[in-house]
Protein backbone atom coordinates (compact mmCIF):
# COMPACT_ATOMS: atom_id res chain seq x y z
CA UNK A 1 0.00 0.00 0.00
CA UNK A 2 1.51 3.74 -1.01
CA UNK A 3 1.84 5.80 2.03
CA UNK A 4 0.51 8.55 2.68
CA UNK A 5 2.88 12.01 2.12
CA UNK A 6 3.58 14.14 5.10
CA UNK A 7 5.01 17.81 5.15
CA UNK A 8 6.06 19.09 8.64
CA UNK A 9 6.35 22.02 9.63
CA UNK A 10 8.19 22.80 12.58
CA UNK A 11 9.00 26.06 14.42
CA UNK A 12 9.19 29.06 16.86
CA UNK A 13 5.89 30.68 17.69
CA UNK A 14 4.49 33.19 15.62
CA UNK A 15 6.89 32.30 12.15
CA UNK A 16 4.09 32.31 9.72
CA UNK A 17 4.04 28.18 10.11
CA UNK A 18 0.10 27.74 9.78
CA UNK A 19 0.54 30.34 6.44
CA UNK A 20 2.80 28.54 4.60
CA UNK A 21 1.08 25.12 5.68
CA UNK A 22 -2.34 26.36 4.36
CA UNK A 23 -0.93 27.74 1.07
CA UNK A 24 0.78 24.49 0.79
CA UNK A 25 -1.76 22.38 1.54
CA UNK A 26 -4.25 24.59 -1.14
CA UNK A 27 -1.45 23.84 -3.67
CA UNK A 28 -1.25 20.60 -3.35
CA UNK A 29 -4.60 19.30 -2.22
CA UNK A 30 -3.42 18.13 0.95
CA UNK A 31 -5.15 18.43 4.31
CA UNK A 32 -4.06 20.66 6.51
CA UNK A 33 -3.42 19.81 10.27
CA UNK A 34 -2.68 22.77 12.82
CA UNK A 35 -0.47 20.57 15.67
CA UNK A 36 -0.60 23.64 18.03
CA UNK A 37 -5.01 23.62 17.84
CA UNK A 38 -5.21 20.77 19.63
CA UNK A 39 -2.92 21.53 22.38
CA UNK A 40 -4.31 24.89 22.57
CA UNK A 41 -7.97 23.39 22.54
CA UNK A 42 -6.61 21.03 25.54
CA UNK A 43 -5.56 23.90 27.24
CA UNK A 44 -9.05 25.35 26.77
CA UNK A 45 -10.80 22.72 27.99
CA UNK A 46 -8.39 22.29 31.45
CA UNK A 47 -9.16 25.79 32.11
CA UNK A 48 -12.40 25.49 31.81
CA UNK A 49 -12.89 22.42 34.30
CA UNK A 50 -10.09 23.83 36.20
CA UNK A 51 -8.24 20.93 35.70
CA UNK A 52 -5.20 20.13 38.51
CA UNK A 53 -2.22 20.86 36.04
CA UNK A 54 0.09 18.48 38.57
CA UNK A 55 -2.82 15.52 39.18
CA UNK A 56 -1.87 12.61 36.50
CA UNK A 57 -5.16 11.25 37.37
CA UNK A 58 -7.39 14.54 36.86
CA UNK A 59 -5.34 15.30 33.52
CA UNK A 60 -5.86 11.58 32.70
CA UNK A 61 -9.34 11.91 33.23
CA UNK A 62 -10.02 14.90 31.49
CA UNK A 63 -8.21 13.80 28.34
CA UNK A 64 -10.67 10.95 27.98
CA UNK A 65 -13.31 13.53 28.05
CA UNK A 66 -12.22 15.20 24.98
CA UNK A 67 -12.73 14.84 21.55
CA UNK A 68 -10.25 17.18 18.96
CA UNK A 69 -11.81 17.44 15.07
CA UNK A 70 -10.93 19.47 12.79
CA UNK A 71 -13.57 21.05 10.08
CA UNK A 72 -10.58 21.88 7.35
CA UNK A 73 -13.01 22.09 4.49
CA UNK A 74 -11.64 25.81 3.48
CA UNK A 75 -8.22 25.14 5.11
CA UNK A 76 -9.28 27.59 7.75
CA UNK A 77 -8.96 24.99 9.91
CA UNK A 78 -11.66 25.36 12.20
CA UNK A 79 -10.87 23.17 15.74
CA UNK A 80 -14.05 21.48 17.40
CA UNK A 81 -14.07 21.17 20.63
CA UNK A 82 -16.02 18.39 21.60
CA UNK A 83 -18.30 19.67 18.55
CA UNK A 84 -17.44 23.09 19.53
CA UNK A 85 -15.90 25.61 17.33
CA UNK A 86 -13.44 27.50 19.36
CA UNK A 87 -11.02 28.21 16.80
CA UNK A 88 -11.42 31.93 18.21
CA UNK A 89 -11.05 31.03 21.99
CA UNK A 90 -7.99 29.12 21.52
CA UNK A 91 -6.04 32.10 20.66
CA UNK A 92 -7.02 34.26 23.15
CA UNK A 93 -4.14 35.33 25.65
CA UNK A 94 -5.37 33.22 28.14
CA UNK A 95 -4.77 30.14 26.37
CA UNK A 96 -1.61 31.50 24.95
CA UNK A 97 0.02 31.97 28.31
CA UNK A 98 -1.01 28.46 29.75
CA UNK A 99 -0.38 26.29 26.43
CA UNK A 100 3.09 25.77 26.49
CA UNK A 101 2.87 24.40 30.14
CA UNK A 102 0.08 22.08 29.30
CA UNK A 103 2.00 20.90 26.12
CA UNK A 104 4.63 20.00 28.39
CA UNK A 105 2.65 17.13 30.27
CA UNK A 106 4.11 13.97 29.08
CA UNK A 107 0.38 12.52 29.03
CA UNK A 108 -1.22 15.27 26.84
CA UNK A 109 1.51 14.93 24.60
CA UNK A 110 0.99 10.97 24.39
CA UNK A 111 -2.68 11.54 23.54
CA UNK A 112 -2.14 14.20 20.90
CA UNK A 113 0.69 12.78 19.04
CA UNK A 114 -1.50 9.46 18.32
CA UNK A 115 -4.27 11.08 17.35
CA UNK A 116 -1.91 13.60 15.03
CA UNK A 117 -0.38 10.27 13.61
CA UNK A 118 -3.91 8.06 13.02
CA UNK A 119 -4.48 11.52 10.78
CA UNK A 120 -1.26 11.06 8.79
CA UNK A 121 -2.27 7.32 8.01
CA UNK A 122 -5.41 8.60 6.31
CA UNK A 123 -4.76 11.21 4.14
CA UNK A 124 -1.77 13.38 2.34
CA UNK A 125 -1.16 16.05 4.80
CA UNK A 126 0.74 19.13 5.64
CA UNK A 127 1.01 19.71 9.65
CA UNK A 128 2.93 22.21 11.46
CA UNK A 129 3.65 22.19 14.84
CA UNK A 130 6.98 21.71 17.02
CA UNK A 131 7.72 18.31 16.97
CA UNK A 132 6.06 17.26 13.75
CA UNK A 133 10.03 16.40 11.67
CA UNK A 134 11.27 14.96 15.14
CA UNK A 135 9.13 13.08 16.43
CA UNK A 136 5.44 12.85 15.07
CA UNK A 137 6.40 12.22 11.81
CA UNK A 138 10.49 11.47 11.91
CA UNK A 139 10.25 9.76 8.19
CA UNK A 140 8.03 12.67 6.63
CA UNK A 141 8.56 13.42 2.98
CA UNK A 142 9.68 17.52 3.86
CA UNK A 143 10.93 18.88 6.70
CA UNK A 144 10.95 22.31 6.85
CA UNK A 145 12.10 24.11 10.38
CA UNK A 146 10.70 28.00 10.20
CA UNK A 147 12.02 31.04 12.26
CA UNK A 148 11.94 34.83 11.91
CA UNK A 149 13.42 37.79 13.82
CA UNK A 150 11.74 37.97 17.25
CA UNK A 151 10.89 41.90 16.97
CA UNK A 152 9.19 40.65 13.62
CA UNK A 153 7.43 37.92 14.68
CA UNK A 154 5.73 39.87 17.58
CA UNK A 155 4.79 42.89 15.37
CA UNK A 156 2.80 40.28 12.97
CA UNK A 157 1.44 38.71 15.62
CA UNK A 158 0.65 42.13 17.08
CA UNK A 159 -0.99 43.64 14.12
CA UNK A 160 -3.29 40.54 13.66
CA UNK A 161 -4.53 40.97 17.09
CA UNK A 162 -5.18 44.60 16.61
CA UNK A 163 -7.08 43.80 13.25
CA UNK A 164 -9.19 41.32 15.38
CA UNK A 165 -9.83 44.20 18.06
CA UNK A 166 -7.96 42.61 20.67
CA UNK A 167 -6.59 44.91 23.29
CA UNK A 168 -3.51 43.90 23.92
CA UNK A 169 0.04 45.79 23.65
CA UNK A 170 3.79 44.78 21.78
CA UNK A 171 5.02 44.26 24.55
CA UNK A 172 2.50 41.55 26.10
CA UNK A 173 2.87 40.07 22.40
CA UNK A 174 6.72 40.19 22.44
CA UNK A 175 6.85 38.26 25.94
CA UNK A 176 4.09 35.54 25.34
CA UNK A 177 6.55 34.71 22.40
CA UNK A 178 9.68 34.58 24.23
CA UNK A 179 7.99 32.50 26.67
CA UNK A 180 6.21 30.14 24.71
CA UNK A 181 10.06 29.44 23.09
CA UNK A 182 11.51 29.14 26.01
CA UNK A 183 8.87 26.81 27.41
CA UNK A 184 8.94 24.91 24.23
CA UNK A 185 12.67 24.58 23.57
CA UNK A 186 13.79 23.60 27.43
CA UNK A 187 10.51 20.95 28.41
CA UNK A 188 11.64 17.15 28.88
CA UNK A 189 9.42 16.19 26.45
CA UNK A 190 9.89 16.58 22.48
CA UNK A 191 11.39 20.10 23.04
CA UNK A 192 10.99 22.05 19.74
CA UNK A 193 14.50 21.46 17.95
CA UNK A 194 15.74 21.42 14.34
CA UNK A 195 15.68 18.00 13.21
CA UNK A 196 18.78 16.95 11.50
CA UNK A 197 17.36 16.66 8.05
CA UNK A 198 14.76 19.72 7.79
CA UNK A 199 15.55 22.21 5.55
CA UNK A 200 15.87 25.88 7.64
CA UNK A 201 13.40 28.82 6.15
CA UNK A 202 14.36 32.10 8.00
CA UNK A 203 10.89 34.07 6.60
CA UNK A 204 12.27 37.84 8.04
CA UNK A 205 12.45 39.18 4.81
CA UNK A 206 9.94 37.14 3.05
CA UNK A 207 6.52 37.96 1.80
CA UNK A 208 4.20 34.81 1.38
CA UNK A 209 4.95 33.87 -2.24
CA UNK A 210 8.47 33.89 -1.54
CA UNK A 211 7.83 31.30 0.83
CA UNK A 212 5.80 29.19 -0.85
CA UNK A 213 8.02 29.44 -3.78
CA UNK A 214 11.44 28.30 -0.79
CA UNK A 215 9.29 25.21 0.06
CA UNK A 216 7.82 23.94 -3.58
CA UNK A 217 11.49 23.93 -4.57
CA UNK A 218 12.66 21.35 -1.79
CA UNK A 219 9.67 19.20 -2.35
CA UNK A 220 10.71 15.60 -3.16
CA UNK A 221 10.14 15.35 -7.67
CA UNK A 222 8.46 12.28 -7.50
CA UNK A 223 5.36 13.28 -4.75
O1 LIG B 1 1.39 26.62 16.92
P1 LIG B 1 0.88 27.39 18.13
O2 LIG B 1 1.72 28.59 18.44
O3 LIG B 1 -0.57 27.70 18.06
O4 LIG B 1 1.06 26.37 19.33
C1 LIG B 1 0.73 26.71 20.64
C2 LIG B 1 1.60 25.95 21.62
O5 LIG B 1 1.31 24.55 21.53
C3 LIG B 1 3.10 26.05 21.40
O6 LIG B 1 3.65 27.20 22.01
C4 LIG B 1 3.60 24.78 22.07
O7 LIG B 1 3.69 24.94 23.46
C5 LIG B 1 2.47 23.79 21.81
N1 LIG B 1 2.74 22.89 20.70
C6 LIG B 1 3.51 21.79 20.95
N2 LIG B 1 3.71 20.85 19.97
C7 LIG B 1 3.19 21.01 18.74
C8 LIG B 1 2.42 22.16 18.46
C9 LIG B 1 2.23 23.10 19.45
O8 LIG B 1 4.03 21.60 22.05
N3 LIG B 1 3.36 20.08 17.83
Amino acid sequence: MKKNIVIAIDGYSSCGKSTLAKTLAQKLNYIYIDSGAMYRAVTLYFIRQNVDLISHEAIVTALKDIDIDFDSRDYQSHVLLNGEDVSEEIRQMHVSQLVSQVSAINEVRQSMVKQQQKMGKQKNIVMDGRDIGTFVFPDANLKLFMTADPKTRAERRYKEAQAKGENISLEAVFDNLAHRDFQDTTRLVSPLVRANDAIVLDNTNLNQAEQLAFAMAYLPKNL
